[in-house]
């Protein structure tokens, strides 16, 4: 039986990114009850892609109806995708669900279904949100086990930022500007400077709707240009190969491990980088997309770093590397 419920996420920092700002987020955690056994999914809903705790949750009870645990999730999916337009953070949810039974169900970690190689420690970055240079230098000493950092930009103070943090490390940085620079020439001004600072490549540098600009900036930049936000289910990858140099795939924003797989087919194809990243959201989500992160070239995946209050435990993390376990499913296990 299909159970669902919401949980309040506290993030240890206030977290800003270009627009917005938060001190919590609402999951639900969607669970299916079989005997002694449970299996789980996720869904971190985003009001960026028009989803909200309660439209997820009006998505979740329909899809609920078209998911059959006894099937390959592979086969679902597109059952799960005709089902209601739109809300793709609860179509993940069910995914990940399914992902788990059969993992339970075949006593066997997801990763190994899937053929995935054994996975080793795979190296994290850890998310510094916007916020004082002052404060940016405090989270990064926190961060020091990590080997890479993810910088929020597209603020009012982005090379404070990035000055305060190199007052500290050297170590890579990944760029996020979260589609906050709004002018193609103070982009590239801003990619070029940040190009001499130990930058591996920017993120959604423009507005997903300047794609024209983005074109014009990949044409001048001396970094790789990553898409997240234009990578949304309208996207088409042909296109966005002709601006970016990579996508960022998020199980919330594809609907799942299923179709996550079948894009980075497609961008392998384009010659495209590929990154794996994720919402600011429980372990279920993170252990999901874990289970294909060894077929990716850039991890982004600390959305349950972030949390003080996770009611669960997926992977482990340890000096900043993430390791994924053999217990069967997406091997998470509730901490209550
Ligand atoms: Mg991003």
């Amino acid at each position: 039986m299909w159970q669902w419920h919401v949980i309040r996420l506290d993030l240890k920092h206030r977290f800003t990114i270009a627009n917005r700002s938060s001190d919590f987020r609402e999951n639900i955690v969607v669970r299916y009850v079989n005997g002694s056994e449970t299996y789980y999914g996720l869904a971190a809903p985003n009001p960026r892609y028009d989803e909200s705790v309660e439209t997820a949750i009006s998505a979740i009870e329909i899809l609920t109806q078209s998911a059959q645990l006894n099937q390959e999730p592979v086969t679902i999916w597109p059952l799960l995708n005709q089902a209601i337009r739109g809300q793709y953070a609860a179509k993940a949810s069910i995914d990940m669900a399914l992902y788990d039974a059969w993992g339970k169900r075949t006593n066997q970690p997801v990763w190994k279904l899937l053929r995935v190689p054994e996975p080793h420690g795979m190296p994290l970055c850890m998310t510094i949100g916007i916020d004082s240079a002052e404060r940016v230098k405090q989270k990064v000493l926190d961060a020091h086990e990590f080997p890479i950092l993810k910088v929020k930009l597209g603020g009012s103070n982005d090379r404070e930022m990035i000055e305060s943090i190199r007052s500290v490390t050297s170590k890579p940085l990944r760029v996020d500007a979260n589609e906050g620079w709004r002018n193609r020439e103070d982009a590239i001004r801003e990619i070029e400077w940040l190009a001499s600072r130990n930058t591996v490549f920017v993120e959604q540098p423009m507005p997903s709707d300047q794609l024209d600009d983005v074109i014009w900036l990949k044409q001048r930049s001396p970094l790789p240009l990553v898409a997240d936000e234009s990578l949304d289910h309208r996207a088409s990858l042909p296109d966005l190969a002709q601006a970016y140099d990579g996508i960022n795939i998020k199980l919330m924003k594809c609907g799942g491990i299923t179709p996550a797989l079948s894009l980075m087919g497609q961008a392998r194809t384009l010659g495209l980088r590929i990154m794996l990243g994720c919402m600011v959201e429980s372990s279920i989500g993170i252990a999901a997309a874990a289970q294909i992160a060894p077929l990716v070239d850039d991890l982004d995946l600390d959305g349950n770093l972030l949390i003080v209050n996770d009611p669960f435990r997926g992977c482990d993390v340890v000096d900043g590397h993430i390791y994924l376990n053999h217990r069967p499913g997406l091997g998470v296990l509730s901490k209550t």
